[in-house]
C-alpha cells in the first residue's frame, strides 16, 4: 500500500465521521484494543499465579491474583459489549449512510458525469465493494483488524522483551548448574534471542505472501464469477418486470434466457468452489506456519526456563505472548494486504467523490422580467460529448425571437435533444457560445438560469409524491395553480375521479390508495408540472409520443394557450390555435417526429447532422427541394397528411 492509498482510506473514514458516524469509528477502535490488549491480561496473571503457586504464596495472595484476573477480563469484556453494541447498531446503517453520500454526490455533479459510464462504474464499486456492507464496511473491518493486531503486538513484545534479553538467572533451572557449553553459552547469550525473533519475522513473511499469492487467485476467480453476477441480476430482473415479460413471452425467449442463466449459475457454483478450495489451502498453509512458529517458541521458552533464565510462570506468559504475536503479526500482514487489495475501491471513493465540479459556475442573477423579454443567441455553437471525437453540433448560429414558437425536427441522431441540453446548459458548448440577453450563459448562477426553463423530456419521470407535489414539485403547493396546470394537460377529468384529489399519492408503490396512471396520464402530468412552473422558456421533446390522437389534440390546446400567456383551462373547441392570434407569451420549442404537429410553429429548425440545414414556416419549407419536403413526404405516405 502506498502513501495515496493510505490517504484514500483516510478520506473515506474522515468523510463518514463528517456524515455523523464518527461513534461508529471510536467504538470500532476500541473494540480493536480491548480486543487486542484483552488475551495478555490473562496471560500475565496466569503466570504470576504459577509463579505464587510455585514459591508457595498464601492462599490470600492466590486469591487476590485470582480475583484480579477475572476482575480485568471482566472490564474488558464489559467495554467490549458497551463499544461492539454502538457499532453494530449503527452500522446497519453505515450502507444505507454510504449510498446517501454518493446521492449527494450525484445531485452535486456535473450533468455531464451522470451520463459518463465510467462514473457509474465507479458508483457500482463504491455500492458494492465485494461485500453487502459496502466500502465503509470493508475500510471499517481494515481498521479494526490492523489496530488489533497493531495493539497486540505492541502488549506482546512490552511482555516479553524484557524477559527474552535480560532473564533472569534466578538460579533454579534445571540445567543450571552444569556446565553450560557452547550451546547453553550461545543460548544464553541475547545473540539466541535474536535469532528467534528472526526466524519468526522470516515465517510472518512468508505467511504474508502466501496471504497474498492466494488472495490474488482467488480475486481473479471473484471477478470472474463477477460477471456471471450480474448477468444473473439482469435475468432477475427480466423475470420479475411485467414489462420486461411480455418482450419475454411474445418473442418466446423463456427458453434461451433458461439455459443462459443456467450456465451462469453452474459458472458461478464452479468458481465458488475452486474460490473456497483455494481459501482452506490458503488457511491451511498458514495454520502450519503458524503452528510451526509456536513450536519453536516453546522450546526456546522452555529451555530458557531449564537454564534458569526465567521462572516457570514467565515461561507461560512469554510464549503464549510470543505465540499471540506471531499470529497477530500474521493478522496485521493479512489486514494489510486486505487494505492492498480495498485500496482501489477507496480510490474509486476519492475519485467519485472529487469528480463533477469543473465547469464554470457564473455568479450573475438572471433578470426577473414579468413581460418574459429574453433572448436567446447561439454564436458559431460547437460541441462534442466529453470524451468523444465527432462533433454532434456543428457551427450553429441561432437567434430566438421572444414569444417564438419552434419546432425542431430531424432524423433520429441529428443533435436536437443535444440542442436542448446546451440550451438548458446540462452541458457546455465546446466551442463559440450561448447568449441570453447578450451574455454569455455561463455567467449567470446556474440555478436561476435554471429557472428560466420547463422542459418535458422524452425520458421524463415523475416521481411518487402527493400529485400535488408532483406537479409543484415543492411541498408548498398553490392548488389552484396546479389544478390549472393538470386542466391544461387535460387531466381535470382523471382529477375528479380522485377521491383525495391533489392529495393523492402518484403510483401505488408507497401509498396503497395511489394512483397509477397510464403512459398518456403520465405524459400529461409532466406537462402540467411543465405549465405550473411557468417558466419563460418551454421545451416539449416528443410531448405527445404515448398520447391518443384525442388527448393530443386536447393537450396542444391546453397548453398553446399558456404558452400564449392567455391562461389555462379545459379547451373548449378542438381547434389548434392560429399563430397569428397569438400574443406574444413565452418561447416555446417542440420536437416532434410527427411533422403534422409541427406545423402550427412558424418558425421550424430543421436539423441533420448537428447543423441547421434548413429554417423557416411548413409552408415554405413544402415547397422548396430538401430534407423537410423528403420527410414530410416520407410521412405523408403512411398518414395523408401532405397539403
Ligand atoms: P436526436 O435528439 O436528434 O435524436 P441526439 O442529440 O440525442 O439526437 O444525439 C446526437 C448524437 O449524439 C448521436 O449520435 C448520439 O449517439 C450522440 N450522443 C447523445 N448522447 C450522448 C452522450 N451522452 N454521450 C455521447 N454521445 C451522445
Amino acid at each position: 500500500m502506498n502513501r495515496q492509498d493510505i490517504r484514500n482510506q483516510f478520506r473515506v473514514l474522515s468523510d463518514y465521521r463528517r456524515a455523523g458516524y464518527g461513534n461508529v469509528i471510536l467504538c470500532a477502535c476500541c473494540v480493536a484494543v480491548v480486543q487486542g490488549i484483552r488475551p495478555y491480561i490473562a496471560l500475565l496473571l496466569m503466570g504470576r499465579l504459577l509463579d505464587n503457586v510455585y514459591a508457595g504464596a498464601g492462599l490470600s495472595r492466590l486469591f487476590l491474583l485470582t480475583a484480579a484476573a477475572l476482575g480485568a477480563e471482566w472490564l474488558c469484556a464489559a467495554i467490549f459489549a458497551l463499544a461492539i453494541k454502538g457499532y453494530n447498531k449503527k452500522m446497519e446503517y453505515m450502507y444505507e449512510q454510504q449510498n446517501l453520500l454518493i446521492d449527494k454526490k450525484l445531485l452535486d455533479m456535473d450533468y455531464e458525469y451522470l451520463e459518463n459510464p465510467k462514473v457509474h462504474g465507479m458508483i457500482h464499486s463504491i455500492r458494492n465493494a465485494g461485500t453487502n456492507r459496502g466500502l465503509i464496511g470493508r475500510v471499517l473491518d481494515d481498521l479494526e483488524r490492523t489496530l488489533q493486531a497493531a495493539v497486540s503486538i505492541l502488549a506482546a513484545v512490552i511482555l516479553t522483551l524484557p524477559l527474552l534479553f535480560t532473564g533472569l538467572s534466578s538460579g533454579q533451572g534445571a540445567l543450571n548448574n552444569q556446565d553450560p557449553g557452547r550451546f547453553g553459552a550461545f543460548f544464553r547469550s541475547p545473540l539466541s534471542t535474536l535469532l528467534l525473533l528472526l526466524l519468526i519475522a522470516a515465517m510472518i513473511l512468508i505467511s504474508y505472501r502466501t496471504d497474498l499469492s492466494f488472495g490474488q487467485k482467488i480475486k481473479r476467480f471473484h471477478e470472474k464469477r463477477t460477471k456471471d453476477e450480474n448477468f444473473l441480476d439482469h435475468c432477475m430482473g427480466i423475470f420479475s418486470s411485467p414489462e420486461r415479460q411480455k418482450d419475454l413471452r411474445i418473442y418466446q425467449q423463456q427458453k434461451l434466457i433458461r439455459e443462459k442463466s443456467e450456465e451462469a449459475i453452474r459458472r458461478v457454483e464452479r468458481e465458488t468452489c475452486r474460490e473456497a478450495g483455494l481459501t482452506s489451502a490458503g488457511e491451511a498453509v498458514k495454520r502450519t506456519i503458524s503452528a510451526f512458529t509456536g513450536l519453536l517458541v516453546y522450546v526456546f521458552a522452555a529451555l530458557r526456563a531449564a537454564y534458569g533464565l526465567i521462572t516457570p510462570g514467565e515461561v507461560v506468559t512469554c510464549a503464549s505472548s510470543i505465540i499471540r504475536m506471531s499470529s497477530s503479526l500474521a493478522e496485521l500482514m493479512s489486514a494489510l494486504a486486505s487494505s492492498k487489495y480495498n485500496a482501489r475501491y477507496c480510490s474509486d471513493y476519492v475519485r467519485f467523490m472529487e469528480t463533477g465540479r469543473k465547469r464554470y459556475e457564473g455568479t450573475l442573477p438572471v433578470e426577473k422580467r414579468q413581460d418574459n423579454r429574453f433572448s436567446v443567441e447561439f454564436e458559431n455553437v460547437s460541441f462534442r460529448y466529453p470524451g468523444s471525437e465527432e462533433y454532434v453540433i456543428r457551427n450553429l448560429n441561432l437567434k430566438l425571437l421572444i414569444g417564438e414558437r419552434i419546432a425542431i425536427v430531424g432524423r433520429n441522431g441529428s443533435g436536437k435533444t443535444t440542442f436542448i441540453k446546451l440550451l438548458c446548459r446540462l452541458y457546455d458548448v465546446t466551442e463559440g457560445c450561448i447568449r441570453l440577453n447578450g451574455v454569455d450563459i455561463r455567467k449567470y448562477d446556474y440555478q436561476e438560469y435554471c429557472r428560466l426553463f420547463s422542459v418535458v423530456f422524452q425520458d421524463f419521470r415523475i416521481f411518487a409524491f402527493p400529485l400535488g407535489e408532483a406537479v409543484a414539485c415543492s411541498e408548498n403547493v398553490d392548488e389552484d395553480r396546479a389544478r390549472d396546470a393538470l386542466a391544461a394537460a387535460g387531466l381535470s377529468e382523471a382529477l375528479k375521479r380522485l377521491p383525495q384529489g391533489l392529495h393523492t399519492w402518484v403510483g401505488k408503490e408507497y401509498a396503497d390508495e395511489g394512483i397509477a396512471f397510464s403512459g398518456g396520464e403520465k405524459q400529461k402530468m409532466a406537462i402540467a408540472r411543465a405549465v405550473y412552473k411557468n417558466a419563460p422558456f418551454v421545451i416539449m421533446d416528443e410531448p405527445t409520443a404515448a398520447l391518443d390522437p384525442l388527448s393530443e389534440c386536447e393537450v396542444y390546446e391546453g397548453f398553446d394557450r399558456v404558452v400564449s400567456g392567455e391562461g389555462s383551462g379545459n379547451p373548449s373547441s378542438p381547434r389548434r390555435p392560429s399563430e397569428a392570434s397569438r400574443p406574444a407569451g413565452k418561447t416555446a420549442f417542440y420536437i416532434s417526429h410527427r411533422l403534422a404537429s409541427c406545423r402550427f410553429c412558424r418558425n421550424i429548425l430543421v436539423f441533420d447532422q448537428g447543423r441547421i440545414v434548413q429554417q423557416g414556416s411548413h409552408e415554405e419549407l413544402v415547397e422548396k427541394e430538401g430534407l423537410y419536403r423528403e420527410l414530410w413526404n416520407a410521412q405523408a405516405q403512411y398518414y395523408g397528411a401532405a397539403d
